[in-house]
């Protein structure tokens, strides 16, 4: 069979329409969701995410506080900082770009920001609360991830998931996310890395396949059921001289075989990439009404 393409970019733009609505709903109780950024030195790769998500907030509404920084900025000057943003009401939300320069303490900054601003879902409270199942910001790749699962109508409750990678950004949220008792949980999960035996064997098994390696051709056609949900996060930049720049990036995936087997799945660009700053606003709305005292339980 060959297999549906799950659009990303389409189910990016449709939340962020009803983002837009719902910010516009916001406005009229004059509440306005707010985003502090923070970036350091002039990575070209941090640069253009964060100039993505300055356009993404000022497309939608959102307010945004933006502040780049020089890269021989002191640890104590960079805190000071993320102080102020603590206690400013119009910023619901921080975000540091990372990674940060050498020489600064990456982990002192994250600790620093207030949990309650913590909209990438990394400070350690906000970690924890997520794995015992309790109200938190969750970390937004994987948190998209879900969402596109949801949206192509894919049953998570009872699958099996394999998921390869257990970062802390991507494989190990993602796989405390799935087997919650929960709706659009209540999966079975198997986290492979670089030192699990026979990959392909636990591949194989997947109802929904997670590539989170980092690596072109981590997954390979023979290593699919027929029929899989086949989910690829990667990035990876492959020399290409026709294109102008030089390269041209792909995921983890070898796409153009495991479609002809997958029933759904992820192409790279345009599958995973678009959410991730699109929940990231969701976790900014989402702050700006707990600010508020709007329940966000449900
Ligand atoms: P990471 O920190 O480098 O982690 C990669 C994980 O994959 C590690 O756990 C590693 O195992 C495992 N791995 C690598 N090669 C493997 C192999 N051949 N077999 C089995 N496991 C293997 O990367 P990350 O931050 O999670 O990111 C993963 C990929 O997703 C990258 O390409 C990144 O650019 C992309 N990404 C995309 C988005 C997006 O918005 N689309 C967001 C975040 C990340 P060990 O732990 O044993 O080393």
């Amino acid at each position: 069979m060959t297999a549906q393409i799950i659009d990303g970019k389409q189910i990016a733009a449709d939340m962020r329409a009803e983002l837009k609505a719902e910010v516009a709903k916001l406005k009229a109780q004059h509440i306005v969701p707010g985003l502090g950024v923070i970036l350091v030195g002039e990575d070209p790769a941090s640069q253009s995410y964060v100039t993505a998500k300055e356009r993404a907030c000022d497309d939608m509404g959102i307010y945004s506080d933006d502040n780049r920084l020089a890269v021989d900025i002191s640890q104590q000057q960079l805190m000071s900082l993320v102080e102020k943003m603590n206690k400013d009401p119009k910023i619901n939300g921080i975000l540091v770009q990372l990674p940060l320069p050498k020489g600064l303490d990456e982990s002192e900054v994250l600790l620093a920001i207030d949990p309650a601003k913590d909209v990438d879902g990394f400070h350690p409270v906000n970690v924890g609360k997520m794995v015992v199942g309790e109200k938190a910001f969750l970390p937004c790749t994987p948190h998209g991830i879900i969402q596109l699962l949801i949206r192509n109508g894919v049953t998570i409750e009872g699958a099996d998931v394999v998921i390869v990678g257990r970062s802390n950004l991507v494989g190990k949220p993602l796989a405390n996310m799935l087997i919650q008792k929960k709706p659009n949980a209540n999966a079975t999960v198997t986290v492979c890395h670089t030192r699990t035996k026979d990959l392909s064997s636990h591949t194989k098994r997947a109802d929904i396949l997670i590539a989170a390696a980092g690596r072109p051709n981590t997954i390979t056609a023979d290593m699919v059921k027929e029929e899989a949900v086949v989910i690829d996060v990667g990035i990876n930049r492959i020399e290409d001289s026709t294109k102008k720049r030089g390269y041209r990036l792909v995921g983890d995936v070898d796409f153009e075989a495991v479609k002809e087997k997958a029933s759904l799945i992820t192409p790279v660009p345009g599958g995973v990439g678009p959410m991730t700053i699109t929940m990231l606003l969701y976790n900014t709305v989402e702050s700006a009404k707990r600010a508020a005292g709007i329940d966000v339980s449900k």
